[in-house]
């Protein structure tokens, strides 16, 4: 496999920028058309333009995945999970190279790219088991002489549109599940760092997967919606923003597909007066502004019930001036810019507005300086947040942490279970009983007890409630076995030819 995953294409609009291919059938493929550009957001600079898909590119993506499907379902199981343990052994051996290539189109430190490329490793772990995982069911003598088996079959063409925080991640989530099952994939990377998808698709040929299995389609809205309105698809899984989750369940579902659509968070931290605050402001902190806050599992509000809020404040506020802000490529650096100027900028406003609103900006992230023009800001903390302020009501997803001051634990809870927003949260405490009552109480999809960022290990499964997610299915573990296959089942008799009559009356036991 080369290293590189940009190639420059002959027909590339500029003379100076690679273009990033789509990968379609094994190919990498760049027709003319539209295309965007991708930044190093540590420089500011344009390091290369993604082609961009039209309709027609889409359908043409949806037919080689078609025509490439029923010999990957026909594949033994065990050849299957075969190439899964070599792309294991790929990943795993070239983590810091793919962990660089997400670096330098997301901005995020490459330590933390490692640690993105660890967790969508433990999917892939978690697939290459199967063969236990298709296993069908099976019950004997249902009736006299009468046996009902269930199995488990793939849905042929799925599709996977991804957001640009984890580069790797989340395709590796969405992808590797698909596939295993049996069915063929476009991956709709996103267009601000489609890289790390050409080069995941590069080590799924390597690890032996047929061409036409794993499709990379770039592209935005017109790209996406050529998906969702293809007869061809026949399941969506995507992960981004609130609106357009909510936008792309709507509009696959509508056209009769199977959607798992993740959305927004604003994810809650409860410490209760009782909780270790030294522990509790390290915890909030790393979770707060750890890849510039630009996860989904980010902790935005820490919620300080009874009398922690001043100390807490003071703590975090002290640990914010120790963080080294810079670009993700130094070993040196805790945290990296932001992907875009514009999401740098919406990030500025959400601080500039909060005393208008009557909060208290104890920590101003704009105020840090940076040379040169990358996509940077500092880490901001700002105090006596309340519902209803913008800074609390929307998911910023940038270095910004919120406090609200709350007088008790069913206050916390009253204001984490009004939000729209349930993706993830966490209690901190000592005490067994408020923790376990937390977990009772709350409606949330995914807590944590004292673990600020709760993202489930690759045996369970990742989803949120409420706006954080439309539909009924999370994403890896059993519930992505379920999502990427259909159940049949089928009931069998193998009966004496002299026992055979005629009788119009519904089958009884
Ligand atoms: P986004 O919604 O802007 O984009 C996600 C995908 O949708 C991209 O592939 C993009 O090309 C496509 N898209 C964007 N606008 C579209 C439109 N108008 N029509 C059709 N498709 C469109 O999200 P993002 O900025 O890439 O990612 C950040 C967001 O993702 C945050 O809101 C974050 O909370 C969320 N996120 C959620 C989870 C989760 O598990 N719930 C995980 C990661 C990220």
């Amino acid at each position: 496999m080369s290293t590189p995953t940009i190639e420059k294409t002959e027909d590339s609009a500029s003379e100076t920028l690679p273009t990033i291919p789509h990968v379609v059938g094994g190919e990498r493929l760049a027709p003319e058309g539209r295309r965007g550009a991708v930044y190093n957001p540590a420089t500011g600079r344009q390091t290369a333009e993604v082609a961009f898909a039209s309709a027609d590119f889409v359908h043409q993506a949806a037919e080689t995945a078609k025509a490439a499907q029923p010999a990957w379902r026909a594949t033994g199981l065990a050849k299957r999970s075969a190439v899964l343990f070599r792309l294991r052994e790929i990943i795993s051996a070239r983590t810091e190279e793919l962990a660089r290539v997400i670096t330098a189109e997301h901005g995020k430190t490459v330590a933390d790219a490692m640690g993105e490329v660890a967790r969508g490793l433990e999917n892939v772990e978690f697939c290459t088991g199967l063969m236990h995982h298709l296993k069908g069911e099976y019950s004997e003598q249902v009736a006299t002489g009468v046996d009902v088996h269930q199995v488990r079959q793939p849905l042929g063409v799925v599709a996977c549109i991804t957001p640009f925080n984890f580069p790797a991640m989340v395709p590796l989530w969405m992808v590797t599940t698909a596939i295993a099952a049996g069915n063929a994939v476009i991956l709709k990377p996103s267009e601000r760092d489609p890289s790390a998808a050409v080069w995941l698709a590069d080590a799924f040929r390597e690890a032996g997967l047929p061409d036409g299995i794993l499709n990379i389609v770039h592209g935005d809205k017109e790209a996406v919606d050529a998906i969702l309105d293809e007869p061809i698809v026949r399941a969506v899984s995507f992960v981004g923003s609130t609106p357009i989750a909510k936008y792309i369940y709507a509009r696959a579902a509508a056209n009769g597909k199977r959607v798992q659509a993740l959305g927004g968070a604003k994810n809650h931290m409860i410490v209760m007066p009782d909780a270790d605050l030294d522990a509790a402001a390290d915890a909030a902190i790393s979770a707060a502004y750890g890849s510039a806050g630009e996860r989904c599992m980010a902790v935005s509000v820490v919620v300080a019930v009874g009398g922690v809020a001043d100390a807490l404040v003071e703590k975090v506020s002290q640990r914010i001036g120790g963080l080294v802000i810079g670009d993700g490529t130094d070993p040196a650096s805790e945290m990296g810019p932001l992907i875009t100027r514009e999401a740098r900028d919406r990030v500025a406003g959400f601080v500039s507005g909060a005393p208008d609103e009557g909060a208290k900006v104890v920590v101003d992230g704009r105020e840090h300086r940076f040379e040169g023009d990358g996509f940077f800001i500092g880490a901001s903390l700002v105090d006596d947040v309340t519902p209803g302020m913008r800074v609390y009501d929307e998911e910023i997803f940038g270095p910004v942490l919120s406090v609200v001051r709350v007088g008790s634990y069913d206050d916390a809870v009253d204001l984490i279970n009004s939000n729209r927003y349930a993706n993830g949260t966490a209690v901190f405490t000592r005490d067994g009983k408020t923790a376990r009552q937390f977990e009772f109480d709350i409606e949330v999809g995914m807590v944590g007890i004292n673990v600020p960022i709760p993202v489930p290990v690759g045996a369970f499964s990742f989803g949120g409630w409420k706006d954080s997610l439309f539909g009924d299915t999370h994403m890896y573990g059993s519930e992505a076995f379920n999502f990427y296959t259909r159940r049949k089942v089928v009931t069998t008799r193998w009966p004496d030819p002299s026992e055979s009559q005629i009788s119009l009356g519904f089958p009884t036991h």
